[in-house]
């Protein structure tokens, strides 16, 4: 048994004490109370990080330095008696316990009501009782207790709750109008109806689901919920989708010259972003070709710089500017997740660039296709993949794992659960480098033999050395991954800008939550990611446009796991609350909106405050898919304008294999 008193120790000096924790009682009860106890197996080395962590049901124990701050503010004090709402993993009863006289605790799963009964008993904690129900009612045989903690956010405080607190007593709850986000609240009872009332911030909880909680199904409230059906359509008719109605710009049919038209009052940018809401829509991609063929045609752009390899695209880019294709060259795009850029919509754009390339004679009036991506990102994930799965397959089982959840629209934990650190990839690390290495540099030789400027050799070096960087970091999971990638392919598309001199246009194709404004999203605000948009917003200003792409259900092309076969899945209509939802109850099925200050300045102030929006990457989870695939974002801050189509369809798949007697000249070889 490894013994975690230290990292007990560090945990109390570094997440707690140091950040104002400071009441003697807590710190105490957090040195002794053993947190690894109460964690899923295998997630043990993680229990001592300051993050919350997955247990069963869907559940999270919260993050330390949450738990002491909210026993904290309760003020508890040995003798008193302690009700805790949202009993978990039993972790933050046990805690109480050690300084309270008795503690009882609600859990509405009878799953984990068992599990933390069961926990407890073993570790002796005698002076604690689980009940099985609903909290939200409280638990009036004890009542009145000295102190109240919830664990979990409601839309507001529970009557009942209230009701069973002593004259002087505490309660602490999160609460929230927005399930993912709530306000941490301190209510001291001073009367009979008087309460004292303090905020102690912004905090995230799973959500108070209950009588006076949340609604079980819906982002509704449990009253809401009660009261709705006859009420449907007055629902729909609340002020922001009629806004959104009356700023709406009907979208032409995507292949109609006037699709393209419509995007003409972004073509004063030097860089146009269009986003996608996931990688495997066909409408997102249709509509960027038709965007795309207008900038170049009529307004200049020669750089069509896209979320992909770069010796893919090269391949690409060599066809559609009619050079030869390398003898040698492998078929682009083979790799994991093929379907994103070996689909029908972008094979017909490719040909469209060809020929009308074919027409332009002065070859500084091509335009270009190019992989801003990580150096060889795919391939390189894929060769370490294919060696782990020879030496090593539980590292391969991990690391496909980490590589398939760690993007950053995911809430921390489930990144966490499906990614438990396993002994097995630490030591196959140096050879793992020393692969990339070796695979990089030989690709790179090719590339420098192409002759263009940009891929100058210390250009190269410096290719190899960020990449080698970004594997080691992206494994082990990090904002910093992130931002390394992110940072690396800005630094390319100012690298393709400036090979193209000063008149140098460029639309850019990539996912929103690399195009949206990073800074106004959660990815910014919480996690300190940044991201192409905004590092475009910060060079360019208003000369870089920020497009983005919504939906509302349909299908879409996407896996169930890293490496995973793609499937054709059924997007689920969006969750109420979302910036989808508004758009789908303002009955527009395919708009334009212009989010530009001073365009439709009423709609954008109410758009301002963030909401859930969802990003679908190359795996989709419908099954976890308000944790796994909603984040929260501030719409007319994160895009200039957003085009939503209420229903989409998945891309239609090429299949990645030569066909007999195909020129080795195209790139799909189809
Ligand atoms: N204190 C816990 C963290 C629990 S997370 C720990 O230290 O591990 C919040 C818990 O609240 C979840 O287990 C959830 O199932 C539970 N919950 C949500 N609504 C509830 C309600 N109305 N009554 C009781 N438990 C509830």
């Amino acid at each position: 048994m490894v013994d975690f008193s230290r990292d007990r120790d560090r945990m109390v000096r570094l997440h707690l004490a140091r950040r104002g924790i400071s009441d003697p009682h807590v710190l105490e009860a957090m040195r002794c109370v053993p947190r690894e106890a109460f964690v899923p197996k295998g997630l043990e080395e993680f229990a001592y990080d300051d993050s919350p962590l997955p247990i069963s049901e869907g559940q999270t124990i919260s993050q330390p330095y949450i738990v002491a701050l909210m026993i904290e503010a309760a003020e508890i004090e040995p003798g008193e008696r302690v009700l805790e709402i949202g009993a978990g993993s039993g972790y933050a009863a046990a805690v109480m316990s050690r300084i309270a006289d008795r503690v009882y605790t609600i859990e509405r799963q009878a799953v984990l009501a068992d599990e933390a009964r069961r926990r407890l008993a073993d570790l002796g904690y005698d002076n604690v009782e689980v009940i099985e129900g609903d909290g939200t009612r409280g638990w009036a045989e004890a009542a009145p207790y000295d102190a109240i903690i919830v664990a979990a956010g409601g839309p507001a405080v529970p009557e009942p709750l209230r009701d069973q607190l002593r004259i002087g007593g505490r309660l602490v709850i999160p609460v929230g109008e927005r399930q993912r986000s709530q306000r941490l609240v301190t209510l001291t009872r001073i009367g009979q109806t008087e309460f004292r009332e303090d905020d102690l911030g912004e905090v995230r909880f799973v959500p108070l689901v209950g009588e006076h909680g949340w609604s079980e199904h819906d982002g509704r409230t449990e009253r809401e919920a009660r009261t709705a059906g006859s009420k449907r359509q007055a629902a729909h008719s609340g002020s922001v989708p009629e806004l959104i109605r009356e700023a709406a710009e009907d979208l032409p049919d995507i292949d109609a010259a006037a699709f393209g038209q419509l995007f003409d009052r972004f073509t004063e940018a030097r860089v146009v972003l269009l986003g996608e809401a996931s990688h495997g829509t066909s409408e997102f991609y249709r509509a960027r070709a038709a965007i795309t063929r207008r900038l170049i045609e009529r307004h200049g752009f020669t750089i069509v710089a896209v979320e992909a390899d770069w010796p893919d695209a090269a391949a690409v880019d060599r066809y559609v500017r009619h050079k030869p294709a390398r003898p040698t060259a492998e078929l682009a795009f083979r790799r994991f997740p093929t379907w994103m850029w070996r689909n029908i919509e972008v094979e017909s754009f490719i040909e469209w660039l060809r020929e009308r390339n074919g027409a332009v004679r002065n070859p500084a009036g091509q335009a270009g296709f190019f992989g801003l991506d990580m150096y060889n990102l795919n391939a390189s994930v894929k060769t370490v993949l294919d060696y782990l799965d020879k030496v090593d397959p539980e590292a391969a089982r991990v690391a496909r794992e980490r590589y398939g959840c760690l993007t950053p629209w995911q809430s921390e934990p489930s990144t966490y659960g499906r990614a438990a650190l396993s002994a097995g990839y630490a030591p196959c690390e140096n050879a793992v480098l020393g692969i990339l290495r070796d695979l990089l540099e030989k690709h790179l030789q090719y590339a420098a033999a192409d002759g263009e400027s940009f891929l100058d050799a210390a250009q190269n070096a410096r290719l190899v050395a960020s990449a080698e960087r970004y594997y080691r970091v992206m494994y082990y999971g990090s904002a910093e991954s992130w931002n390394l990638r992110d940072r690396h392919m800005f630094e390319t598309l100012e690298q393709l800008l400036a090979w193209r001199g000063e008149h140098g246009k460029a639309v850019v194709w990539a996912h929103n939550s690399h195009i949206g404004n990073a800074a106004a999203t959660e990815m910014g605000v919480v996690r300190d990611e940044l991201n192409i948009g905004q590092l475009c917003r910060e060079r360019f200003g208003t000369a870089a446009a920020l497009i983005g792409f919504g939906t509302d259900r349909g299908t879409v092309a996407a896996a169930s796991d890293w490496d995973g076969p793609v499937e054709i899945k059924q997007v689920r209509p969006s969750y109420p609350g979302s910036y989808e939802r508004l758009c789908r109850d303002g009955g527009v099925g395919r708009l334009l909106l212009d989010l530009r200050k001073g365009q439709h300045d009423a709609l954008r102030h109410e758009l301002l405050a963030p909401r859930l929006e969802r990003f679908i990457g190359v795996i989709y989870r419908p099954e976890t898919e308000l944790e796994s695939h909603y984040s929260e974002a501030s719409l007319p801050q994160q895009f200039d304008a957003y085009v939503w189509f209420e229903e989409s369809n998945a891309v239609t798949p090429l299949p990645t294999k030569r066909r007999e007697g195909m020129p080795e000249t195209y790139p799909f070889g189809l």
